[in-house]
């Protein structure tokens, strides 16, 4: 039994929780929010310690202290165009611990059910644990080795996929089902092993582009499983934060699926119908027009309104604060200068609000795509400094395209177009930009980072 104090301890983390939840909706209260739901789960990890006699306390404090390693160094240590491996990492590990939670508590249910008292619905809610949490690790771990190119990031699909997965689903069920009505540690083991195996299969056939959606998704999943878990170990704060992380994981995948202008459905099986293949990402020899830094600061120095693109190249390159210098100066000319932020730029949700803020960019020049599509049509030039598929009329043009229905910023729409990139390579979606050989358009080579410095310089001087 939880004592009082401890309920209300639940309570106060609970709380933190869904307060952490409202701060992070609003890059201006992001860093309080994630403070808040630090507090939470400190409160809420410290308070089992003093409820409960726990057994084997040297072996939770060392794996504690292991784990708080591990985590400190690898978020201290990465770079942030690599956290959403991170966040599919954490989110993997997570889940397999819910699902080895699970099979513990399994022992008790079975014990429980030798004298006919496991109560079954705990035993449903450990088997979709044990299988959900071991399709959120396994599919986390495919996801982070597509993000770190560990593997091909396209879609891998080989004949009767399809059937494997639909008889790896119903062995599932099945399982569970026999689960309930006669409880064992094997048939607790066998999900375990399908639920890895579901995980594999539900992610191989996903393409790189749709990777985000996926993580969003298997992080609702992880959420699921640890309220789930709460269930079965009576933890209220682990049903209330689970729930939380399942409902807003869910509404994140939504949503990023809206902002990529793909159903969940075809993002999960559209490979398997040859819909959502990555294009073969060849480098185009077609000419295209390029100046240097100098003619590139002759065009933006004498237009009346310039908006940038920001994308996943100018957080490789560091190039935020050098490109809020830049802004600085043309604004001091008189131009009127926005930058605009597409909902999926970069490589993770809201990736340019947090590089931009971190160069002290004022809030008020970030304009989401909606609120500024209508306006490049007013714009002179349009610096699109390490973006490309979110400028790519293939979204618009070419339904083959793995980016296709995805709604784009208007960039085209402008008088003139500068790319900032070093080569004719791809973006992450690996298809070729027409965009870049448009008579518009002029292309600026280099690391944005150098060619930023060149072309502040070129502009402070004329
Ligand atoms: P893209 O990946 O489409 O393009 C990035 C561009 O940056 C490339 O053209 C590359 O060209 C250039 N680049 C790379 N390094 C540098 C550098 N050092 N200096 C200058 N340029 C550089 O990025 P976008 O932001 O336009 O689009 C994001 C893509 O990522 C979308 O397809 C989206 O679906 C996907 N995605 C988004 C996630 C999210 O949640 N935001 C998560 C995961 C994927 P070059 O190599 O020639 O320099």
């Amino acid at each position: 039994m939880t004592p009082t104090w401890a309920q209300l301890a639940y309570l106060v983390a609970a709380v933190c929780f869904i307060l952490s939840l409202k701060g992070l909706s609003s890059p201006k209260t992001a860093r309080n929010g994630n403070l808040i739901g630090a507090v939470g789960a400190v409160l809420a990890c410290g308070t089992i310690f003093f409820a409960r006699d726990l057994d084997h306390l040297l072996p939770i404090l060392i794996a504690i202290a292991v784990g708080t390693v591990v985590g400190v160094v690898g978020a201290r240590r990465v770079q942030m165009t690599q956290m959403p491996q991170l966040v599919a990492l954490f989110n993997g590990v997570g889940g397999g611990a819910a699902a080895l939670v699970a099979l513990l508590e399994l022992r008790h249910l079975v014990a429980l059910s030798g004298v006919g008292a496991a109560p079954e619905f705990d035993l449903a809610a450990t088997a979709f644990t044990i299988v959900i949490g071991g399709v959120s690790f396994s599919g986390s771990m495919v996801t982070f080795a597509k993000l770190q190119e560990l593997m091909t990031s396209r879609p891998v699909t080989f004949p009767g996929l399809p059937i494997l997965f639909g008889g790896a689903l119903l062995a599932c069920f099945a399982l569970s089902v026999v689960m309930v009505l006669d409880a064992s540690i094997w048939s607790g083991i066998v999900l375990g092993v399908l639920g890895l195996a579901l995980g594999v299969l539900l992610v191989l056939p996903v393409g790189g582009a749709d990777v985000p959606i996926v993580i969003s998704l298997l992080n609702a999943f992880t959420g699921l499983t640890v309220a789930a878990g709460g269930y079965v170990l009576g933890n209220t704060v682990l049903l209330v934060a689970g729930t939380l992380v399942g409902a807003s994981g869910t509404l994140l995948t939504k949503l990023m699926a809206a902002a990529m202008g793909r159903s969940l459905f075809n993002t999960l099986f559209g490979a398997l119908k040859g819909g959502s293949t990555l294009g073969a990402g060849e480098i185009s020899d077609r000419p295209v027009r390029s100046a240097g830094p100098q003619d590139v600061a002759i065009l933006l120095g004498y237009a009346h309104r310039v908006i940038i693109v920001p994308g996943y190249g100018l957080a490789v390159a560091q190039a935020q604060h050098t490109l809020r210098e830049l802004v600085d100066v043309l604004g001091e000319k008189g131009i009127d200068v926005d930058y605009a932020i597409h909902p999926v730029a970069g490589r993770l949700p809201g990736h340019m609000n947090v590089l931009l803020a971190e160069a002290q960019v004022p809030y008020e020049q970030l304009k989401e795509m909606d609120e500024i599509n209508g306006e490049f049509k007013d714009a002179d030039v349009v610096l699109v400094v390490g973006a490309n598929d979110v400028v790519n009329p293939a979204a618009r043009t070419t339904p083959s395209a793995p980016i296709y229905g995805m709604p784009i910023l208007n960039a085209d729409e402008a008088e003139q177009i500068i790319f900032m990139k070093r080569s004719m390579r791809p973006g992450f979606a690996g298809i070729e930009n027409e965009l870049l050989f448009d008579p518009k358009t002029t292309l600026l080579f280099g690391d944005a980072k150098d060619t930023m410095g060149k072309l502040l310089t070129a502009v402070k001087s004329i």
